[in-house]
Formats: C-alpha cells, sequence, structure tokens
C-alpha cells in the first residue's frame, strides 16, 4: 500500500499536524476520494492547504479525472486545457476556477458565479441584460475595414470572424482587449526610452524585443485557444441542459424537506449556507438524494443545516402556549422544570462546600 512519498509536507506550522496524520493514511485511499470530486471541488480543497496543494500539483491526473465527472446525462466531459505556449496562467486549477469559479461581470463589474458567455473574447455576464449588451458596441469593437490586422497585435489578438452578404469578412474584437493591447505596447516604447515603467498595468515590463517574442507565442497560440473556445461553446449548451434539469429535481426536493420540517422553502433556501450547497450541488451536475453518492457529506450537512440553523420551530412555541395550563405537565412530571427547580439547592450546597476564607490579622 502506498503512502505519501513523493509529497512535500510541511514540517512546521499548522499544517505539519494535519499533514502527520494524512502521512498514516494511505495516498491510495485519499487518491480515490479525490478522483470523484468536480474541478472545482479541486480548486477549493488546493485553498484550504499547502498539504492538498502538493497532492494535487503532483497527481495531475486528477484534473483529467474531475473533468469526466461532470460527464453526467446530457452533458460531456469539460474540454481539455489547451496547451499555451504564451506566457500567463494556464494552469489547470487557473482554467477550473476560470469556468466554474465566477467573476465580474464584463458589463457591470459586479461579481456573477455564472459560466463565462463568450470564450473567445473571455466575456462574463451577471445577467441576461448586460449578456445582451455585451453583443453591442461600444463593448464589442466592430473592424469593418481591418485595420487591426496591420497592427502589432493583429496577428494574436482574440477575435470572432463574421462573413458579410458581399463575401467579405470582418473582424469583432473586444474594446477593452484593444486598449489593453495598445497600453502594453505603449509600455514597451516607454522602457525602451528609459523611462521608468507603470507598475500599474496588468501586465509585465516587457521591452519592445522581448513583447515581441511574446506576440509570437501568442500568436502560436491562438489556435488552440480558437479550438478550445469553440469546444467550451459546444460543451456548455449541453452541461446548462443537465445543469437545468439538476436544478429542478434539487429544489423539488428541498421544498419536499422544507415541508417535512414545517418550514417555509424560501426561508430555507435565504440561509446562505442551504444556498451555497444548493449552488455547488447543481454547478457540479449532483441530484440531491438521500442516498447521494459522493456527496452525502454535503447531503448530511444541509440537512443538518436546515433542521438546526434555523432554531427552534416557531410553531411549536404557538403551539405550546395554547396549550390549556391544566394539560401542562406538572412540574413533578416535567424534567426541564424539575432541574430548574433543583437548581437553586445545588448551587446552595457547592456554596457550602466551598472552603471559608480566613481574614488575617
Ligand atoms: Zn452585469
Amino acid at each position: 500500500m502506498r503512502h505519501f512519498k513523493s509529497v512535500q509536507f510541511p514540517t512546521s506550522g499548522s499544517h505539519a499536524q494535519s499533514s502527520f496524520v494524512l502521512n498514516l493514511f494511505p495516498i491510495d485511499v485519499v487518491l480515490a476520494i479525490l478522483e470523484h470530486c468536480s474541478p472545482f471541488d479541486l480548486v477549493e480543497l488546493r485553498r484550504t492547504s499547502r498539504l492538498f496543494r502538493a497532492i494535487i500539483a503532483s497527481h495531475q491526473q486528477l484534473w483529467v479525472s474531475s473533468q469526466r465527472n461532470l460527464a453526467i446525462g446530457t452533458s460531456l466531459k469539460v474540454p481539455s486545457l489547451p496547451a499555451i505556449e504564451a506566457s500567463g496562467n494556464f494552469s489547470q486549477w487557473a482554467y477550473a476556477s476560470w469556468l466554474f469559479g465566477g467573476g465580474p461581470c464584463t458589463s457591470c463589474s459586479k461579481w456573477t458565479d455564472r459560466l463565462p458567455c463568450n470564450f473567445v473574447l473571455r466575456f462574463r455576464a451577471c445577467s441576461p441584460s448586460c449578456q445582451s449588451i455585451l453583443m453591442f458596441e461600444p463593448v464589442l469593437y466592430v473592424d469593418r475595414t481591418r485595420k487591426h490586422d496591420n497592427f502589432s497585435w493583429g496577428n494574436w489578438l482574440p477575435r470572432i470572424g463574421r462573413e458579410l452578404s458581399n463575401g467579405d469578412t470582418i473582424h469583432i474584437y473586444s474594446s477593452r482587449a484593444i486598449k489593453t493591447a495598445e497600453l502594453e505596447r505603449q509600455q514597451a516604447i516607454r522602457i525602451d526610452r528609459g523611462t521608468p515603467p507603470d507598475d500599474s498595468m496588468p501586465f509585465p515590463c516587457r521591452t519592445g524585443v522581448q513583447l515581441d517574442e511574446e506576440y509570437n507565442r501568442r500568436a502560436r497560440s491562438r489556435p488552440e485557444l480558437i479550438k478550445n473556445a469553440e469546444a467550451l461553446k459546444d460543451w456548455q449548451k449541453l452541461y446548462m441542459q443537465q445543469h437545468d434539469l439538476v436544478s429542478q429535481s434539487n429544489s423539488e426536493f428541498l421544498k419536499l424537506r422544507s415541508v417535512e420540517e414545517n418550514r417555509k422553502f424560501q426561508g430555507v433556501m435565504r440561509c446562505p449556507t442551504v444556498s451555497r450547497l444548493f449552488f455547488a450541488f447543481n454547478r457540479d451536475l449532483v441530484t440531491i438524494t438521500h442516498t447521494s453518492q459522493g456527496s452525502l457529506g454535503r447531503y448530511t450537512c444541509a440537512l443538518i443545516i436546515i433542521s438546526l440553523s434555523l432554531g427552534p420551530k416557531p410553531d411549536a412555541r404557538a403551539r405550546r402556549a395554547q396549550v390549556p395550563a391544566t394539560r401542562r405537565l406538572s412540574r413533578r412530571d416535567d424534567p426541564a422544570a424539575q432541574r430548574q427547580s433543583a437548581l437553586p439547592d445545588l448551587l446552595a450546597a457547592r456554596q457550602s462546600r466551598r472552603p471559608r476564607r480566613t481574614q488575617l490579622g
């Protein structure tokens, strides 16, 4: 049985004790559990500790199995991470975070948990109204004369091609991406002239030669990115079909449980933890059932939260208040009342056992 020999564990700090416990645990068992995770489960586990980061980093096949785990119902496996030559964060966890971890809306900058809505231009919309804004100018720049083809960034900047009725093709860019490309080029010119670079810019400082080399790498990576964006667009349609089915099923399940627990469904769903659990189950295309495999822990948490987090039932308190005094338990029959009545006697007895202070002097 294999143990964590290939993983570098922390030897000090708060993670040392947990690494010691996990070191006694067979890695085969841990990996078998991790193989059932979704891509975003791995992202979140990776954030919890250096230990999990080390385990996941040394077993990259976990990302492949997590992408396969979303092939449920009509949904297919998540398209693989493209092999990108250009610099930037194109790691597996960054890819999973970008897809499932949410981000700011491209239109209004509000945070949204939705998937990106345009994988070529990397747009994300928080609502249908914002999504409609992202389909027109000024968010988009329609290059009818294709002047950007002649600029230095024209060979790599992401674009959507549209064929016109006369047979010509126009290119549609993200206006923000054009602005960033212009700033990046201006920064390289400043550095070549010896002017101090602006550190607030969202890209590394490069000279003109370095930027040209990076442009070439981006141009070589562009076909792979376009291919991946098209695969993601096709995958998203089927994923969202299954997502809607699972979401409806989970909603009905929680409604039934709410009725059984004598809770209002809207009140249950307003509980932040329940809504997060509901979102996570839907995101991972897992239906909540009494015996959900791989999600038993989440389901148990959901039930505990539904049962306990909202406190005592208000209806039970109301019913108790309506019970006639003659039908209530007498103090002799009610254990809680007996404990309450016995409390002063116990305190008095404990007080009497305390040693009395002797006053000196
Ligand atoms: Zn928005």
